[in-house]
């Protein structure tokens, strides 16, 4: 009998998600659709649904099902948004988020997994998102301005170009702090240009490597 991924991603929304506190119908609703297990090595799959990161080459992993849901209910991105994600990695992160926004650029440093996840995100029929290699760092001022700004990677500060790459009533959420430890960081831009920050929880991501991350891996 072959795994039955449904029922584990199921069980995953009920226990992992809803048993911790997400409420938000839309992120349920999207992270119940997309497929984890299509975004993990082959020989992890049956591991896919566990709260847990998972390597996916090159030295970085894939978020845990509930910090990549705790992150995109924190940024509060609605249907009809724009929105940056930093850290492609496996593109299951912004797999999640273009099931809820209308488009979703997303960019990463390492060219084999930007290379590879624009290829699965294409091959599972998702149209609306676009894979960019490059320096996060600075951002994606060409495509600028975006309601949602989400670091997938942790850096020392938030980079200058994010806060500029924001629309009034933007909102960007990115892990602050040392290599070792971060706090998830939520900074918002008023209808006035008024930036407002607030510290939301303790996490634990990959180094944010670049001109305004850390300068090296
Ligand atoms: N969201 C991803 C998680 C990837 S881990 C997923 O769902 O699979 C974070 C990723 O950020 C790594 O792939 C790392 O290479 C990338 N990264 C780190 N610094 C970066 C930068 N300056 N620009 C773009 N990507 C960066």
């Amino acid at each position: 009998m072959s795994w039955d991924f449904e029922k584990a991603r199921r069980r995953m929304v009920e226990r992992d998600l809803i048993g911790r506190g997400i409420g938000n119908e839309t992120v349920l609703a999207a992270m119940g659709k997309v497929a984890r297990h299509d975004f993990v090595p082959e020989d992890m799959q049956t591991s896919a649904y566990e709260d847990a990161p998972l390597p996916i080459g090159e030295g970085q992993t894939i978020s845990q099902p509930y910090v990549v849901a705790y992150m995109i209910e924190a940024s509060g991105l609605a249907p009809g948004e724009r929105a940056l994600e930093i850290g492609t990695g496996s593109g299951y992160a912004a797999a999640v988020m273009c099931e809820i926004a209308d488009e979703v650029y997303t960019v990463e440093r390492h060219k084999p997994l930007a290379d590879a996840a624009r290829a699965r995100l294409q091959r599972l029929g998702h149209e609306n998102v676009h894979v960019v290699h490059g320096d996060g760092t600075l951002g994606l001022p060409e495509k600028a301005p975006f309601d949602v700004i989400i670091a997938s990677a942790g850096g020392p500060d938030v980079p200058p170009a994010w806060k500029e790459q924001l629309r009034p009533g933007g909102r960007l959420i990115m892990p602050v702090g040392t290599r070792m430890d971060q706090r998830l960081v939520r900074v918002m831009l008023d209808e006035h240009g008024n930036t407002s920050e607030e510290n939301l929880c303790a996490v634990r991501f990959v180094a944010l490597v670049g001109s305004a991350g850390w300068r090296n891996e």
